[in-house]
Formats: C-alpha cells, structure tokens, sequence
C-alpha cells in the first residue's frame, strides 16, 4: 500500500459510490461510504478519516452541513459536483472545501486530486521502509536520511502518486521535467539513481519498450 489513508465517501448515487470504492480499494485506501448526510455524519463522528468525498446535493443533511462536521474534526474534504453546480463549487471552496471534482470525472483525475489533498494534510508519505516529509522534503530509508536531488524528489513523488499505473518515458518527462529536457533517457538514468539510493529495485519495475510502473 502506497498512502495509507481512511476516506469516508458520501454519495447518493450508489454507481458513483461504486465506481469510487473500486478505484480508491484499489489504490490502497480503506474506504467507507454513507449514502445520506445524516449516516455521513454518523461515521464522522464515530470514526477517524483522513479525507471525505462529499456530493452536494444530499438526502437528509446536504454537503455544505457535513462540510462543517468534516471542519470541526479536522478533515480534509473533496467536493463530488455537477457540472451544473458552478455556484456551488464556489462557495464549497469559500465554505473550507480543500477541492472540488466534477462529475463525471475519471477515476486517475480523482485518486491524483486525493494524493495531493492528502499529502498537504498528512505531511509525511510512508512506504514499506521508507518515509518522506512532503513539507520539508527529507527521505529515510530505514531511520538514515538519503539525501536526493529536487529532481529525484520530484520524480518519487510523481511515481508514488501514479502507483499501479504504467508510465510511458515521454510521460514521465513531460510531467516531472516540464519540457526542460527532451532525452528520454534523463528518465533512465534518474530511475536508475532512485532505485539504488532508495532500494526501490523490485518496486520501480522497467517493462520493455514501454516504460515503468511503480508497483502497489
Ligand atoms: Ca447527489
């Protein structure tokens, strides 16, 4: 598992419902979901989560009353809105709302907006022997700090957030160098040094002709 995290989805389309647990289990995540706001704000209260999904447009309580519960427990939250609700995604980002996804939304936009919510707040990534302070950007592994380039920093980071995807080296360049380089094989030799600094060998798998893919 890559981020470690407890997110409570509250929805009440249950497709949408559906379509989130899949992509967040598979991703890491341990997942609840309430298909109402006055069940939402059961499970606010009788649970910890590091993050909540909230659609507006509820039974019972609506988003912007849960988002004052999320508030009071310290959670982040992602407004769930309709491509209608432009208004509303306005005032959830004044109401506190940490961000905001339209629907319908792929699932890759979705997990990419909870890593970066989750980042801020959590401050610290941990993967199986190593652990990275996002705020101040040291890497341990194991309790030693292993001092990486910007660069190498940047591209740890864009792996972990795109765990379990394949990733294509004109990808990895345009996302991490940002045009700056053209040489794919920049790519190689950066993974190259990640992997041997870090001992990231059997995690960051090369595929042949296609790219890398760092394994969940
Ligand atoms: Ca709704």
């Amino acid at each position: 598992m890559i981020l470690l995290g407890k997110i409570l989805i509250v929805e009440d389309e249950q497709a949408i419902v559906d379509l989130i647990l899949m992509g967040l289990r598979s991703n890491g995540y341990k997942v609840d979901y309430a298909l109402d706001g006055e069940a939402g704000a059961d499970f606010i209260m009788e649970n910890h989560y590091d993050l909540i999904l909230l659609d507006i447009m509820l039974p019972k309580f609506d988003g912007y009353e849960l988002l004052e519960y999320a508030k009071q427990e310290k959670i982040p939250v992602i407004f769930i809105t309709a491509k209608s609700e432009l208004k509303d995604r306005v005032k959830g980002l004044n109401k506190g709302a940490d961000d905001y996804i339209v629907k319908p939304f792929e699932m890759e936009e979705l997990i990419a907006r909870v890593n970066s919510v989750l980042r801020r707040y959590k401050g610290t990534i941990k993967l199986p022997n190593i652990t990275i302070d996002t705020k101040t950007h040291e890497v341990k592994k194991g309790n030693v700090v292993v001092r990486l380039t910007p660069k190498e920093y940047d591209l740890l980071i864009y792996l972990i957030e795109n765990a379990g995807n394949i990733l294509t080296r004109e990808q990895i360049l345009a996302s991490v160098w940002n045009k700056e380089m053209e040489d794919t094989r920049t790519v190689d030799l950066h993974l190259g040094r990640l992997r041997k600094k870090l001992g990231l060998d059997t995690v960051i798998k090369t595929l042949p002709k296609v790219g890398y893919l760092f394994e969940v």
